[in-house]
């Protein structure tokens, strides 16, 4: 297909290039497995129709149920962290619009994303479906539980700012595997990177962030 038709099936195509070029590699991004996915999926199809226009553009956008999806560069700088191979099983805490569990199953074999918010699941449920994702489980749950039964993980990605590194999740990661968090008070956070290695935690700081709080269980009390 030529970029001419790629215009002409997908009038997005040349915003997520510029998002690609100037908010991603521009500032760093250089994983190119991260750069080629983000230049693949579709955005727009996860934002509201009525936030079409903005979904490239260098912020967070309202998905409803006082959610937001993410900053593309946060998305970006959180993927690389996790040098993910396409070999990975992939534990996502926060689906909320689906658009970053797509990348997610674009860079690894398999996921599993948890939404405490039903109706975002099945949001996002639908368009992953409708985009042809077959890789992809997303359930409704607390998921600073984890998910138990299909531990150990080989990466696990919050995408909710946790007031400490939840225990929990880090005993569900497999010995060698990488998580990418938000830790901190509702204010600001850190954004981690903790890699477990031979038993032991190795945590680097990648950058000051905002997310939405982690809620209930291992997380912030409420809403
Ligand atoms: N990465 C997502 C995307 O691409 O749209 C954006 C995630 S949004 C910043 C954070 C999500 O975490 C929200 O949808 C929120 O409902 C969810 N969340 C908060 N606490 C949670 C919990 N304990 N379990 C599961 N999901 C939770």
């Amino acid at each position: 297909m030529t970029l001419f038709d790629q215009i002409q099936s997908d009038p997005f195509a040349s915003d997520r290039q510029r998002m690609v070029e100037y908010q991603l590699r521009g500032r760093g991004i250089r994983d190119e497995r991260v750069l080629d996915a983000m230049a693949r999926v579709p955005r727009h199809e996860f934002v509201p129709e009525r936030f079409h226009a903005q979904a490239y553009e260098d912020h967070p956008i309202p998905i409803g149920y006082g959610q937001t999806i993410s900053q593309p560069y946060i998305v970006a700088l959180m993927l690389e962290a996790l040098a993910l191979e396409p070999t990975d099983k992939v534990l996502e805490i926060g689906t909320g619009s689906g658009y970053q569990t797509a990348l997610l199953a674009e860079l690894a074999a398999s996921v599993y994303s948890i939404e405490r918010h039903a109706g975002l699941a099945q949001n996002a449920e639908r368009v992953l479906a409708k985009l042809g994702y077959t890789n992809i489980v997303v359930l409704v749950g607390d998921g600073s539980e984890g998910l138990p039964q299909d531990a150990p993980f080989d990466a696990i990605i919050v995408s909710a700012a946790a007031p400490e590194l939840p225990s929990t999740l880090v005993e569900q990661l497999r010995d060698g595997g990488r998580m990418v968090i938000p830790v901190g008070p509702a204010h600001a956070q850190e954004l981690q990177l903790v890699q477990k290695q031979q038993g032991q935690l190795l945590v680097s700081y990648l950058e000051g962030c905002r997310f939405v709080p982690l809620i209930t269980g291992q997380g912030y009390p409420s809403e």
